[in-house]
């Protein structure tokens, strides 16, 4: 339930609502907006007791929540959330742009790929340091070296970085490193890892599960919320389909319905999502379109020799150009829409009555 106060409503009204929540045996999570506070009440006390509120002083409505993720629900707040990684805000005006190596894989690698994509507009680094491989055989990433890496070339370029947390046992490790944490597609339903990230004080980055639906994602960020870590952000990285020519189905239009549901930032992930070079330009700007608060890319110095995605990786002077070009053609579209508008209404006129 969300109980909604009035414009006027006073300190003490709102402490009021709190604290007959907390004898009812509900949470409260207050949401103060420009206008008005809004007040959220979850748990399992008697809604009778509860839908008696509305007496209360300063209260103007209540509001039920219809979806079952009652902390995620766009519905519980006045205002859309932004998570700050360490001075980077997701969420708000800015678009962010995360990019770096599929997986750190050398120092030289990683110092290169950050300064060359700082240079082209990045705001965060990525990297993987504990590797979720399909197969045992594959290149598993490099741990702990990986993770002193990243805090080194991150401290020197002055991008946070985000990366991995494969496992519970690794949490505290990650997170001493790392400025936030990514939970991967394949985790997204590890139910344990979710409560026990849930408890650290670091960002997370929740990646939608490879056959997740959009009800299962927001439920997983719920386990988050939940269990104490308010500082989520979503990632659309495409889900399985028939078509092998992409590597997953980019879904966008999951990623436009989660920022409709949810008042968590939602970052694209065209690397993934395509599996594919040549369609991340053109990804990134559908994914903007769509209302991404920011993406993430995969890039690497030599593709060619990456030891994990590299069909997917760009060159840095391929990122630059990306970056570069993102707004343009869409102003381009933009443009484009607007002179054929015109021209349609043009000719209507035109037509004899
Ligand atoms: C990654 O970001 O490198 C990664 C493994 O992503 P996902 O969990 O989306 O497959
Ligand atoms: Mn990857």
């Amino acid at each position: 339930m969300v109980i909604s106060m009035k414009e006027d409503a006073t300190e003490a009204e709102i402490e009021h609502i709190v604290a007959r929540l907390h004898e009812l045996n509900y949470q409260a999570h207050i949401s103060r907006g420009v206008e008005r506070a809004i007040i959220g009440a979850v748990g399992s006390g008697r809604r009778d007791e509860l839908e008696s509120l509305i007496a209360a002083p300063g209260v103007e409505q209540l509001i039920p929540i219809s979806h079952p993720f009652k902390l995620v629900a766009r519905q519980g707040r006045a205002t859309r959330t932004v998570v700050d990684v360490s001075g980077v805000a997701i969420g708000g005006d800015d678009l962010v742009l995360i990019a770096g190596p599929c997986s750190v894989e050398s120092r030289e690698q990683l110092y290169e790929t950050a300064h060359a994509i700082k240079s082209a507009g990045a705001t965060m680094l990525r990297g993987g340091a504990y590797k979720p491989r399909t197969s045992p055989y594959e290149f598993q990433g490099l741990g702990l070296d990986a993770l002193r890496l990243l805090r080194e070339v991150s401290d020197e370029t002055g991008l946070p970085v985000v990366t991995e947390v494969l496992g519970t046992d690794d949490v505290d490790l990650v997170a001493e490193h790392a400025d936030m944490l990514q939970i991967g597609a394949r985790n997204m339903q590890n139910f344990a890892l979710l409560r026990r990230v849930a408890k650290c004080s670091r960002p997370v980055m929740l990646k939608r599960g490879p056959s997740a639906t959009v009800k299962e994602w927001m439920l997983a960020a719920e386990y988050l919320m939940a269990g104490g870590n308010p500082n989520v952000v979503l990632c659309e990285r495409g889900v399985k389909s028939y078509d092998t020519e992409t590597r997953n189905l980019f879904d966008l239009a999951s990623l436009a319905l989660a920022r409709e549901l949810s008042h968590l930032p939602v970052i694209a992930d065209p690397s993934h999502g395509t599996g594919r070079r040549d369609l991340i330009p053109i990804m990134s700007r559908a994914a903007i379109a769509a209302g991404a608060d920011g993406l993430m890319i995969e890039v690497h110095p030599c593709p060619e020799r990456a030891l994990s995605d590299g069909p997917q990786s760009l060159e840095p002077a391929q990122f630059k150009k990306l970056v570069r070009e993102l707004f343009a053609p869409t102003r381009r579209l933009a443009t484009e829409r607007a002179r054929v508008s015109v021209e349609a209404v043009q000719n209507r006129a035109s037509l004899p009555a």
